[in-house]
């Protein structure tokens, strides 16, 4: 069998993306996935696309995740076509509410700043408390007003991984589940392939998308420098509801407490915790209890919702909120897509994009350059 040109290491949203991405280009690619498809964080996901609650003020977050959302009806049709797999993208609208006068203070100046800079072009509206119960009728009577934001909506996570992968497949490539990586095959300072337990697997190029775990595949180059990838585990939590059916069911936002998700099957999502517990990836009584409770704070109705299920995954936290993309410094053929945070799902396709110009020796886009992995890169100890 030939060598592929590139593997890809982690199956979930990034790197089922980069896969596909990759694939698309007319590269012959392998994706190795220790578990299976969307089996961590990515199966986890609400699947929200909002960048404009994401990102607290205008920059490379809110810029780039605008760029994104613009693009998901397109990305979609062509991975339905491509792969039979809908990804069941929903353009629902997301309303942010103040739950009182301060928070609606600062939530309208901010929807105010936004409106103001034009080159953006977000479509948002402020709506005061009456104006946001007649959207959404259900709505908590402590709502001091909203953001209305009608072109946010939302995916299945789970759904846009496996759509990306079977696309990719499509395309030729080999997509591997239950086969972790164990090691990188270096030969002087080009990285040649990877290890497994069946043994070596030679590349033209690795691209390591292994989401929290990334800091550790990199402990398999020699003398690597763990600090130039500061990716952390960050534990979310979610659970899903089975609500009675809403007249227009958007996404609901309130600042960092919680959201409503409400899915194509009747599923809502209640998202979601914030913990920095190392890889402890446990449902908590904890955990559950705070979403139960604030779901119904923002829509009472709520409280008489059916539980479903209770799920958590570790997001690859970055100090800044955005991932990390870029040729590893000092080891030809190995490049890196990392610490995609909050928003992995929305930024999957750019994402995929990048990397893909990357391996075929681009540099890395304009749009990107915040995006770089040299941006953690301090001063050289001497020798
Ligand atoms: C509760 C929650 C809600 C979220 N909501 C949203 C949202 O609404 N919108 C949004 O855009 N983002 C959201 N996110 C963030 C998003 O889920 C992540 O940013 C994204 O899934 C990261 O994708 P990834 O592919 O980098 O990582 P992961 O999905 O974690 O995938 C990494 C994969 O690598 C595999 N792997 C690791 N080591 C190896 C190895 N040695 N060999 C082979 N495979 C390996 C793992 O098994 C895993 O499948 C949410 C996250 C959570 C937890």
């Amino acid at each position: 069998m030939r060598a592929p040109d590139v593997i890809v290491v982690g199956g979930g949203v990034v790197g089922a993306s980069v896969a596909f991405h990759l694939a698309r280009e007319g590269l012959a690619v392998a994706l190795l996935e220790r578990d299976g498809l969307a089996a961590a964080a990515s199966g986890a996901a609400a699947g929200m696309l909002a960048p404009i609650g994401e990102a607290r003020a205008p920059g490379a977050l809110l810029g780039l995740g605008l760029l994104a959302l613009r693009g998901f009806e397109t990305l979609c049709a062509e991975l339905r076509e491509r792969s039979g797999i809908d990804p069941q993208y929903v353009v629902s609208g997301a309303m942010r509410i103040a739950l009182s006068d301060d928070e609606a203070e600062s939530l309208r100046a901010r929807a105010l700043a936004l409106l103001a800079d034009r080159e953006l072009g977000v479509e948002l509206e402020w709506l005061d408390p009456a104006a946001a119960r007649a959207l959404e009728p259900g709505l908590s009577f402590a709502a001091r007003g909203a953001i209305w934001s009608p072109l946010e909506g939302h995916v299945s996570s789970p759904l846009l991984t496996r759509a990306y992968a079977e696309a990719a497949s499509a395309l030729g490539a080999s997509i591997e589940t239950g086969t972790p990586v164990e090691g990188l095959v270096c030969e002087g300072n080009a990285v040649e392939g990877v290890r497994t337990r069946a043994g070596r697997r030679p590349a033209g190029a690795v691209v390591l998308c292994a989401g929290a775990w990334t800091p550790g595949c990199l402990g398999w180059l020699p003398g690597a420098r763990a600090d130039l990838l500061p990716v952390v585990p960050v534990r979310g939590q979610t659970v899903t509801l089975e609500a009675p059916p809403r007249p227009r069911p958007g996404v609901i936002v309130s600042g960092n407490r919680a959201y409503l998700v409400p899915k194509r099957d009747g599923a809502l999502i209640v998202g979601a915790t914030e913990e920095h517990v190392g890889f402890d990836c446990r449902v908590t009584a904890a955990g559950v209890r705070g979403l139960l409770d604030a779901a119904p704070s923002l829509v009472p109705e709520l409280q008489g919702a059916s539980f479903r299920c209770a799920s958590a995954g570790l997001r690859p936290g970055s100090p800044d909120g955005l991932p990390a993309l870029g040729a590893w410094p000092d080891a030809r053929g190995l490049f890196v897509a990392a610490g995609h945070h909050r928003n992995g799902v929305l930024l999957s396709a750019l994402t995929g994009c990048f990397v893909a110009d990357l391996v075929r020796g681009k540099a890395l886009a304009d749009e990107a350059r915040a995006l770089a992995l040299e941006r953690f890169a301090g001063p050289r100890s001497p020798g």
